[in-house]
């Protein structure tokens, strides 16, 4: 375990009192060149880095008018402050959503506002020297994206939208954060952020196949790359062999086959995942989502469904169409693009699966709403959809569910700490204490209703929990697929 003091769990959460700079020496690595170059930005951090900083800050609050907005509207309520899971787990009052927002404010406020540019000292607008920039890098990658300061915000101030915007400048003039450039590059370079190439794709899925008819004496089918399929599904890559990613990828196996739909995974496009909303450059997300659509029109399907990844649905719920449409070639009867989720849930209306809750016996159940679906997309066709449609699956497929304290849900959740690009063990202390608000919530149910296991439907969630939970003295195997616990009850070959 890495050297730091992982937050104790109390039975009521508290609002730390404010530490300085307790954060401050926390940073992601450096991209290195060669990534940086294969995303289009300078290798490292240019000599005319401030010059190019502003008038990339400038071309922003022009082209995002919401951005400007943010900008100019804050009126320090502080209403955002304490509702940042890094301030309440680090207790550095620069992850305060409005301090945050303030380290690029005083910089626009600066070079963009009559006051800032005149009567700086009156409006705490401040040059960008290096100090600042530094504190950029460190504390904009302090922000997870997840979208929660902005349910609190008065004025609906987006401090994930900022973050984007700070990391885009800051790609800008070579500055990037290893973690997320690299993976983009190898989407680019092999077609998924685990480097992972076709021939080991094709074993892992054969393996699969092995695995579930031993289990199960039914041959369900992985395919991949298969011509004229009706479904591409579009899965985060660690679902073909990450715990417990890749029981989920059984239970969507299990649920098409069971349900009779022809399906595929593509070799060219074998990732959900797109890294380029974490960095706020709409040019590499783009570039990474047309991948989907080139194997959409390749391999002839008609519908497109994603797997379970909370930031990919955002991309793709959100800005699919916009980036790499129009699907007008797929089949206009379903949503494009569909959760698979959604697939699952109208299956079960329908009553063409047949559940065993009783599989699931062992295990009582709650569920994790992650960020990216809970504030930046829906699901199913009513307002709300994506808080209800994951727990009436869950129901449907397990006798014991308990819903954490409300005030940490749905609307309200708690980032699981390791999400917008944070994902890197260079950031562990951050994740572990990032986590604090939704390890406490969870410990609450444990403590309640004997819950085990906490269920989740992003790719990154089930990541970070497996990682983080055994610091706050939990199982790392208690985060679980919410399509694992289908898979494990679904009646294979039975009828209604
Ligand atoms: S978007 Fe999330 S991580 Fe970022 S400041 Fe707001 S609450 Fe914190
Ligand atoms: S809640 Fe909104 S207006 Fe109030 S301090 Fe935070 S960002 Fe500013």
């Amino acid at each position: 375990m890495a050297k730091f003091d992982t937050p104790d769990l109390k039975a009521l959460a508290e609002i730390p009192v404010v530490v300085a700079g307790t954060m401050a020496h926390s940073h992601p690595y450096v991209a290195a060149p060669e990534h940086q170059a294969s995303l289009g930005f300078p290798g490292e951090l240019i000599d005319d880095w401030q010059r190019v900083a502003i008038d990339k800050l400038g071309e922003l609050v022009g082209k995002y008018r919401s951005l400007q907005v943010f900008m100019d509207s804050c009126v320090k309520c502080g209403a955002c402050t304490d509702k940042c899971h890094y301030y309440l787990g680090t207790s550095d009052p620069k992850n305060m959503p409005v301090a945050r927002q303030d380290l690029l404010r005083k910089v626009y406020r600066r070079y963009f506002t009559f006051a800032g540019k005149y009567f700086p000292w009156l409006v705490g607008a401040e040059d960008l020297t290096r100090e600042v920039l530094d504190d950029w890098y460190s504390y904009f990658h302090q922000c997870s994206q997840c979208r929660r300061c902005s349910v609190f915000c008065p004025f609906g101030i987006d401090t994930a939208e900022v973050s984007m915007a700070a990391r885009e400048i800051m790609d800008a003039v070579g500055l990037g954060q290893k973690y997320s450039n690299e993976i983009i590059a190898k989407v680019f370079k092999i077609g998924n952020n685990l480097g992972l190439p076709g021939p080991a794709l094709e074993n892992t899925l054969e393996g699969l196949e092995e695995d579930v008819e031993e289990e199960t004496g039914v041959q369900v089918r992985f395919p991949l790359d298969q011509q004229g399929a009706e479904v591409l599904l579009v899965t985060p890559s660690a679902d073909f062999f990450a715990e417990p990613h890749v029981d989920g990828l059984i239970g969507y196996a299990k649920v098409l086959h069971q349900a009779g739909i022809s399906w595929t995974l593509s070799s060219h496009a074998s990732e959900a995942a797109n890294f380029g909303l974490f960095i706020g450059s709409y040019e590499n997300m783009r570039n990474v989502a047309l991948r989907i659509r080139e194997a959409a029109l390749d391999l002839g399907v008609k519908r497109i469904v994603f797997g379970e990844c909370g930031h990919a649905w955002r991309v793709a719920y959100s800005f699919l169409n916009t980036l790499a449409g129009p699907f007008d070639f797929l089949d206009p009867r379903y949503p494009i693009p569909q959760h698979i989720i959604e697939v699952t849930h109208d299956l079960m209306e329908r009553g063409a699966l047949t559940l065993d809750k009783s599989a699931n016996d062992e295990r009582r159940v709650t569920f994790h709403d992650s960020c990216n679906v809970a504030r930046a997309s829906r699901m199913g066709s009513k307002p709300g959809g994506q808080f209800v449609l994951p727990r009436e699956v869950i129901k449907a497929s397990c006798n014991h569910f308990y819903d954490m304290a409300a005030e940490t849900i749905g609307e309200s959740t708690f980032c699981c700490g390791g999400g917008g690009g944070l994902l890197t063990d260079d950031l562990l202390e951050l994740r572990v204490k990032g986590a604090l608000p939704r390890m406490q919530a969870f410990d609450s149910v444990v403590t309640q209703h004997g819950v085990t296991h906490l269920a989740a439907i992003c790719a990154i969630c089930k990541s970070q929990f497996a990682k983080v939970l055994p610091y706050y003295g939990f199982e790392m195997d208690q985060i679980i697929s919410v399509h694992q616990l289908v898979g494990d009850a679904i009646v294979l070959g039975a009828k209604q």
